[in-house]
């Protein structure tokens, strides 16, 4: 009996390694059609001061939409772009894509205080980024002070002896570096204050029950209070309820983004927004 149960578990085990092989597969093949396709776009999520409620930047996230499926989520498809080598060429195409775009929206001028973009890490294993960051600029005409790098944490952990120099580079454009989804893996805090950086984003799995789990709370205000020392900005991403907002509002978060007022949109949607901030024509 006990041979046969082993059997099935066997089989069992075997076909589900077999759906999630077929999966990652067919999934490749509808990445490598929809870029050939041009079936990418870009979607914005808003960027709220903490103290005022005005909106002060977006976030640039790639969006890919299925005839059959609808939209995959970013969670999926990205790390399986990074996998088969194509997410060089998907973030750089964000980037010139929402440069593009939210120029546009400002009729020639970038119409909020600043724009975000995400950037995998195997950008920095060679060193063309900073010559691609500059031709980007350069066709769009977007000014570099205006822009944003968010970069994960797994990038400064690296003691590779060119990121202090490419992210300096990359700074000399005027670009900012921030560090994405802060906390969640291990960040060498020395490395905090060698590197160019900018800004801290305190990540989702904190700020969600920042308000049930004293550990939690512990953990934000403790990246709130050292970003302040280290003369850095912080930002609270997903930031779904009043209480989450008054608990980074109490520990002088600088600014958040999140559910709470802003879902990622289509550009015309940042269009609206704008214009009912009267900050565009
Ligand atoms: P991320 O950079 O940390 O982006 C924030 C994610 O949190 C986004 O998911 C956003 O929609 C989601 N989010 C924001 N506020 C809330 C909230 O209040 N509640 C909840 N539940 N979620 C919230 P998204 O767009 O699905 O992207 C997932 C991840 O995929 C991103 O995490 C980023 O790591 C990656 N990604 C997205 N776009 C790009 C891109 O253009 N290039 C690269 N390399 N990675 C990207
Ligand atoms: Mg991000
Ligand atoms: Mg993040
Ligand atoms: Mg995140």
């Amino acid at each position: 009996a006990s041979k046969a149960l082993g059997g099935n578990r066997f089989a069992f085990y075997s076909s589900a390694m077999n759906q999630r092989a077929e999966r990652r597969l067919a999934l490749e093949v509808k990445l490598r059609q929809a870029w050939s396709d041009g079936r990418f776009h870009v979607h914005y999520q808003p960027k709220f001061d903490v103290a005022s409620l005005e909106m002060v930047g977006l976030e640039a996230l790639v969006r890919l939409h299925d005839e059959e499926e609808g939209d995959i989520p970013a969670s999926e498809f990205v790390p399986l772009a990074e996998e088969v080598g194509m997410i060089k060429k998907i973030d750089l195409w964000v980037i010139e894509k929402a440069c593009d775009e939210v120029l546009s929206c400002g009729g020639g001028e970038v119409p909020i205080k600043q724009l975000s973009v995400n950037i995998s890490p195997g950008h920095f294993v060679g060193d063309e980024l900073y010559d691609e960051l500059a031709s980007i600029l350069e066709r769009t005409g977007f000014p570099g002070d205006y822009l944003e790098l968010e970069i994960t944490e797994s990038v400064i952990g690296t003691q590779s002896t060119d990121i202090h120099q490419q992210l300096q580079r990359i700074r000399s454009l005027g670009i900012e570096i921030a560090i994405d989804d802060f906390g969640k893996d291990y960040s060498s805090l020395s490395r905090l204050k060698q590197l160019p950086l900018n800004t801290l984003k305190i990540d989702r799995s904190f700020i969600s029950d920042v308000c049930e789990t004293q550990d939690n709370a512990t953990i934000v205000s403790t990246i709130i209070l050292m970003a302040h020392n280290l003369n850095l900005k912080v930002v609270a991403e997903g930031v779904e309820t009043p209480s989450q907002y008054a608990f980074i509002k109490q520990h002088n978060c600088h600014s958040f983004q999140g559910y709470l007022y802003a879902k990622p949109m289509a550009i015309e949607g940042i269009v609206a927004l704008v214009k009912k901030a009267g900050l565009a024509s």
